[in-house]
């Protein structure tokens, strides 16, 4: 036992720690727009989330469970509590996610370690084979800086960086809440090939091979990468970045899935290019933390603002789910920045972003909200809970 006040606890921008209370809050947040998202009969099957405990993983677990009472098996990298730090928040979100499912009836199981290795992938097949059988949906999901190869064992980092020249950019200095304009040096191509190998596509073909090798994947199963494009304004630092490329090295080893699970299990996959919404990943790109105030306030405006889960109910509504038909992009993409992406949208927020200037944050952004839902993912700021009480902070996270 554990009992403690959580205030947050920050390097930089970034919290070092997460409330229980704050974190279990948001989960239920997300379960309730999932139920009502959806009133048709649930649909059943087995989903496999890879990178299932924050931001865009999360939520689609939460809508594969909560909205189509689908069976989930979970995937992340999370610290639990230990002595005086609490866990991060991803272990306090999935902590929340068993209990509720267990609430509801609904069969999960999570394994807490590195997706990118072999025994993980190996302990992911024992599970499924033992207790869910073939996977009707695989969601993609894994954000990460750093990648251990699971062949050398060599240590790879992907870099936010533009591509061939250096990028000078607008972007909000989070520790003083003020404009400033930085420039970023181009990445060298050691950095490219270690960030395409991170964020690239080799990992999710390492997962389908060793769930159609093991006969895991149900037929017709369909796979889901996630990826982002967004506008022209941040193309330098990320469509044409680093990490652009390693998107598109993703979204081809995608289509290449896609033949062949075609032809060996009637199955597809799919890249669904996402909104940019605030997570831990996202906050994370040199000038993004201004597009994300800035497109939170233009979409809020219109009534066009989704969340995560928003979004994974609309991927697999109107997608995904057993029975829907995609629309693809010429591409072959499904496109949930459909929305973010509209002209009249991009033409406001760029209005906007040629005339902010530090004064001007609160009013032609909403540098507020970015804030709030920034801390929201560590489970601070969220409304209804009592920040002064004692919570626990050893949560057990049980697997099953
Ligand atoms: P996130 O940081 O919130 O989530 C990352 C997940 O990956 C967590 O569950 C974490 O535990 C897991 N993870 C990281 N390293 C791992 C490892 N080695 N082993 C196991 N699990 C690991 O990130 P997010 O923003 O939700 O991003 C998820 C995906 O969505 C990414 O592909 C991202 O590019 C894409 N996407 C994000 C946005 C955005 O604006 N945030 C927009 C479009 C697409």
């Amino acid at each position: 036992m554990s009992m403690e006040v959580i205030s947050p606890r920050s390097r930089g921008f970034l919290f070092t720690n997460a409330h229980p209370a704050g974190c279990a809050a948001m989960v239920q947040q997300q379960i309730e727009a999932a139920r009502k998202g959806r009133s048709a009969p649930a649909a059943g099957g087995t989903s496999l989330i890879i990178g299932a405990s924050t931001g865009y993983g999360l939520a689609s677990r939460l809508a594969c469970g909560f909205a189509y009472g689908m069976k989930t098996v979970g995937i992340f990298y999370e610290r639990p509590p230990s002595g005086k730090k609490t866990g991060s928040a991803g272990w306090y979100n999935s902590a929340a996610f068993h209990g509720a499912a267990h609430g509801s009836g609904l069969s999960c199981a999570s394994l807490n370690g590195d997706a990118f290795s072999n025994p993980l992938k190996q302990q992911a097949i024992e599970r499924l084979r033992d207790g869910f059988g073939p996977v009707d949906l695989v969601i993609y999901s894994l954000a990460s800086p750093v990648r251990t190869h699971p062949d050398t064992g060599a240590t790879l980092r992907s870099a936010l960086k533009p591509v061939g020249a250096p990028y000078t950019t607008k972007t909000i200095d989070l520790d003083k809440e003020q404009l400033v304009e930085v420039t970023i040096e181009p990445a060298n191509q050691d950095e490219i090939d270690q960030t395409v190998a991170v964020m690239g596509g080799d990992d999710l073909r390492r997962w389908i091979d060793a769930l159609l090798g093991a006969k895991l994947l149900a037929r017709g199963a369909r796979v889901i990468a996630y990826s982002y494009i967004g506008p022209q304004m941040t193309f330098p630092i990320y469509r044409s970045g680093t990490i652009g490329l390693a998107k598109e090295d993703l979204e081809r080893t995608t289509a290449e899935l896609d033949r062949r699970l075609q032809a060996e299990i009637n199955g597809n996959a799919w890249v669904s290019v996402n909104k940019a919404v605030v997570t831990q990943a996202s906050a994370a790109i040199p000038g993004v933390p201004l597009y994300l105030s800035l497109l939170h306030s233009v979409l809020t405006d219109r009534g066009l603002e989704e969340q995560p889960i928003h979004q994974a109910l609309r991927l697999l509504e109107d997608h995904v789910a057993a029975g829907a038909t995609p629309t693809l992009d010429a591409e072959g993409r499904i496109r949930l920045d459909d929305r973010e992406m509209q002209s009249d949208v991009q033409a406001e927020i760029d209005r906007r972003w040629q005339r902010v200037t530090s004064e001007s944050l609160r009013a032609d952004a909403d540098f507020d909200g970015f804030k709030t839902e920034f801390r929201r993912l560590f489970g601070f700021e969220v409304p209804g809970v009592d920040y002064s009480k004692p919570v626990e902070t050893e949560v057990p996270l049980p697997l099953d």
